[in-house]
C-alpha cells in the first residue's frame, strides 16, 4: 500500500564494488528489470510514518503499526544489515497489454492479472541469495518483498531505482511505475557501482494523479489508504462507506488510475514488453460481475489460484462486485444488474447483505421482497 514522502539519494562508504556488481548481475539474471544497491541505515522518514499511522490513514492494515520498529530500522529485520540490494520487477507495458474496459465486467488492477508476485519475486531472490551466501559464507542475506516490514520505496530511491511520486509509488525515469519492488538485505557492505544513477524527483508542478483520483485519496506524497479504491477492494474487510460507491466505478480488485494518468507512464514510449517478467502475463483483466455475485467458495478458489487476489475473501469480492454492478446499472440501465443488487439484499453473507441494502438506499430504491 502506498505511503508518503519524498526521498534523497545518499552515498554509501562501502569498499567492495566488485561484490555489488556481482550481486546486481545475479539479480538481472533472475529477470529483474532494474537493480541497485544502497546502505541499510534506518529510515529518514520515521516521524512522517508515525504521523500517518497516528492519523489512522492505514485503515484496517494494523500490521503496518505492529511492525513499526522493524520498518524504521533494517537492523531489526536482519541483524547487522549494512546494505540493501533493491530490484524492480516490471509487470506491465502499454504495448503488451492495453486495457479494454467492458460493460458488466469488474476490472482488476494490472499488478494482479498474472501470477502472484510474492511467490515469483521470492523464488528468484532466494536463488540469488543462495549464490551470494556460497560466495560470502561469513555474511547473511535476507530477501524481502512487500510482506516484510521494509521501507522498500525509500530504499529504491537510495538505490537509484526511482523517485517516490506524489501518488507515493516509485517512478523510474525510463520505465515508469508499473513494477514491483523487492530486494535483499545483507550484512555485506556494498558500494554502488559508478554508473548507478542518482535519483531526482521529476513530479515538478504536475498534479495529474491528485486530480484524477476518484476518491480524493492523494495529497502530495501521501495517501489516505481509507479512501483508496485499492485498499477498499483488497484490504478493507468490512462495509464500504456509501460515499465511495459510485466513485469505485468498475474496479473490483485494486485501481490503476493514478498510474494510468501519470505522464511518466502515459506520455513516454512504452517499455519493451520483453522487460516485463513472463510470470505477470495477464490471465484475465476482468471478471463477469453477475458470475462473481454467484460464486461459491470453490469458484473463488479456482479463479484466484496462484494469484495475489487470493487475499480477497469470498464475501469481499462479492461485496466489490455488488458495488460495480450498481454502477453498471447506473451506466447502462440494464435491469439485470439492479435485480442482482436487490436479490443480494437477502443474502446469507452479512457483508453482502448490508452492502446491497446500503446500495439500494444510495440509489433510493427498495429491496425486493424475499422469495
Ligand atoms: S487513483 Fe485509485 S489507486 Fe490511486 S490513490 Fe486514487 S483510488 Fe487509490
Ligand atoms: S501524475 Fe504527476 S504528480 Fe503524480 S506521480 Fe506522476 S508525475 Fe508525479
Amino acid at each position: 500500500m502506498p505511503l508518503g514522502g519524498a526521498d534523497r539519494t545518499v552515498p554509501t562508504d562501502g569498499v567492495k564494488p566488485s561484490a555489488a556488481t556481482r550481486a546486481l548481475g545475479l539479480c538481472r539474471e533472475q529477470g529483474f528489470a532494474l537493480t541497485g544497491v544502497c546502505d541499510a541505515r534506518p529510515t529518514d522518514r520515521g516521524d512522517e510514518l508515525r504521523t500517518w499511522l497516528a492519523e489512522g490513514k492505514h485503515g484496517e492494515m494494523g500490521y503496518l503499526a505492529e511492525h513499526l520498529d522493524a520498518r524504521l530500522n533494517p537492523d531489526l529485520v536482519l541483524e547487522g544489515a549494512r546494505s540493501a540490494i533493491v530490484v524492480a520487477d516490471l509487470y506491465h507495458t502499454r504495448d503488451a497489454s492495453p486495457d479494454v474496459p467492458e460493460p458488466g465486467r469488474g476490472r482488476v488492477a494490472r499488478y494482479a492479472r498474472g501470477r502472484d508476485y510474492h511467490a515469483s519475486i521470492k523464488k528468484r531472490l532466494h536463488a540469488a541469495c543462495d549464490v551470494l551466501q556460497g560466495e560470502h559464507p561469513g555474511h547473511t542475506f535476507r530477501a524481502f518483498t512487500d510482506t516484510a516490514p521494509v521501507m522498500e520505496r525509500e530504499l529504491a530511491a537510495r538505490a537509484g531505482i526511482g523517485w517516490t511520486g506524489k501518488h507515493t509509488l516509485t517512478i523510474n525515469p525510463r520505465l515508469g511505475s508499473w513494477f514491483f519492488l523487492g530486494g535483499i538485505l545483507t550484512t555485506l557492505e556494498l558500494e554502488p557501482p559508478p554508473d548507478q544513477p542518482a535519483v531526482e524527483d521529476h513530479c515538478g508542478t504536475c498534479t495529474r494523479c491528485i486530480d484524477a483520483c476518484p476518491t480524493d485519496a492523494i495529497t502530495p506524497y501521501s495517501i489516505d489508504a481509507r479512501r483508496c479504491i485499492s485498499y477498499l477492494t483488497i484490504e478493507h474487510r468490512s462495509r464500504i462507506e456509501p460515499v465511495y460507491f459510485e466513485r469505485m466505478g468498475d474496479w473490483i480488485a485494486g485501481c490503476d488510475i493514478c498510474q494510468e494518468v501519470c505522464p511518466h507512464n502515459s506520455a513516454r514510449p512504452s517499455p519493451d514488453p520483453a522487460l516485463a517478467h513472463s510470470d505477470y502475463a495477464p490471465r484475465g483483466e476482468s471478471f463477469d460481475l453477475l458470475k462473481v455475485l454467484g460464486w461459491t467458495a470453490e469458484d473463488r478458489a479456482e479463479a484466484f489460484r496462484g494469484s495475489a487476489l487470493k487475499r480477497i475473501r469470498l464475501d469481499m469480492i462479492r461485496r466489490n462486485a455488488l458495488v460495480a454492478a450498481a454502477n453498471a446499472w447506473r451506466d447502462t440501465g440494464e435491469v439485470a444488474y439492479l435485480e442482482a443488487v436487490r436479490a443480494a439484499a437477502h443474502d446469507e453473507a452479512e457483508l453482502v447483505r448490508t452492502t446491497a441494502r446500503d446500495l439500494l438506499d444510495d440509489l433510493d430504491l427498495p429491496a425486493a421482497s424475499p422469495e
